[in-house]
């Protein structure tokens, strides 16, 4: 081992199985270790660099932000964090925007408001949140709550209480659960991203929102992995044609650099009053600028590009030797090898292709400008690696 990987595993909590690869730089969705040698990321730091590594366009935002003022605190108003939630706005038809810096805390904002909004409307005591089982939803105490995957809740209870978990695609269940609990919000992934890359059902998914309406429930989609140009629409719930009253985001948003958002939908715009919510570092001017950058770019032909590069890699693999299903939308896919995923992807670090799993599945999530030329040939040597 080498004396950085000894120098980590010395000093670092222990809460990373990470690979032996030493990342030092790159360019776009190349990544280069310390001996010099070159992979094509499929990872993009689990959907995180939108435009891969050093991005010209971005670095430049982020520079001439950070050369600026680097942080303020939220008792002063800075230009980027307020631009950015226009643009956020101005692109989903949201109203406001509370930010964050992670996924995880931009789901216990849209709880809080949840919460919050049933308790003034209904009552205190109309406070369940409904998750899909399978779900990811974060590591806080409450987003681990809401996350519908027993095995990473076992050694932490007692968690924050008042969830509960509806098989994706059960309308019955759902309804039930909705008739028998005091229902404060509904919370859903779109595409489950930790779980399998599994798209839920269209129907199931309208049907939530729609009960949701009728309920006068508060109704969230969790766009951490999703959002932000990964599956081919800005959101992947502009696929479904719904209206969703909070939609969460982070991931991809920042390119980079930490930052998570909740944007409050009309009902909610004004839910969160002073003191309510806070975070010292959310809405930080330098990711914001960042995040702008990122967001301005996600056009329709970005996203019309992001589908058609979708369609390739899993037409590709459809079929394909070592290959028994493909999943996802966009640059969003999981496959499913017979070999088990986790070899797959050590074969291709081997190969130089770094690719990502989730569940039982080879999951990729390319840069949404990964050249075709780069993504050709990554593909191929991850198709061997199956096949292998
Ligand atoms: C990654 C992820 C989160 C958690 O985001 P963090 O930034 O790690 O807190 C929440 N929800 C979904 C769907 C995710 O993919």
């Amino acid at each position: 081992m080498s004396q950085l990987q000894q120098l980590d595993k010395q000093y670092v909590a222990g809460t990373y199985a990470r690979f032996p690869v030493e990342i030092v730089s790159g360019k776009g969705s190349t990544v280069v270790d310390t001996d010099g040698k070159e992979y094509i990321d499929l990872g993009s730091g689990i959907g995180v660099t939108a435009f891969g590594i050093a991005d010209q366009a971005w670095r430049n935002a982020v520079i001439d932000q950070l050369s600026k003022v680097q942080h303020t605190s939220n008792l002063y108003y800075t230009e980027p964090c307020a631009k950015l939630a226009e643009l956020l706005c101005g692109k989903t038809g949201l109203k406001k925007v509370f930010f964050s810096n992670s996924g995880a805390e931009a789901n216990e904002c849209a709880i809080k408001v949840a919460r919050k909004y049933a308790a003034e409307k209904k009552g205190s005591e109309y406070s369940t949140i409904v998750t899909l089982c399978n779900s990811f939803h974060g590591r806080t105490l409450t987003t681990l709550a809401a996350t519908g995957q027993e095995h990473y809740h076992e050694l932490f209870q007692p968690l924050t209480p008042g969830f509960v978990h509806v098989t994706a695609g059960d309308k019955q269940e759902l309804q039930s659960i909705v008739e028998s609990h005091k229902v404060a919000g509904i919370l859903i992934e779109c595409i489950q991203g930790e779980g399998g890359v599994n798209v839920v059902d269209a129907d199931f998914v309208k049907f939530a929102a729609r009960l949701a309406a009728e309920q006068d429930i508060i109704f969230m989609v969790d766009e951490v992995q999703t959002g932000n140009g990964r599956t081919g629409e800005l959101y992947a719930y502009m696929h479904y044609g719904i209206t969703p009253d909070v939609v969460t985001t982070a991931k991809g948003l920042g390119g980079g650099l930490p930052i998570g958002a909740c944007l409050l939908g009309e009902k909610v715009q004004n839910v969160l009053g002073f003191g309510d919510h806070g975070s010292t570092y959310g809405g930080n001017p330098v990711a914001c600028a960042g995040a702008y950058n990122v967001l301005s770019r996600i056009d329709g032909a970005l996203l019309a590009s992001v589908r058609e590069k979708g369609e390739y890699i899993r037409k590709t693999f459809e079929g394909a030797v070592g290959v028994k299903s493909v999943s996802g939308l966009g640059l969003m896919v999981g496959i499913e090898t017979e070999k088990p995923a986790a070899e797959v992807v050590k074969a291709c670090i081997a190969q130089g292709v770094l690719c990502l799993t989730a569940k039982s599945k080879v999951r990729l999530l390319p840069a949404l400008n990964i050249p075709m030329e780069q993504l050709k040939k990554a593909v191929q040597i991850i198709l061997a690696a199956c096949a292998q």
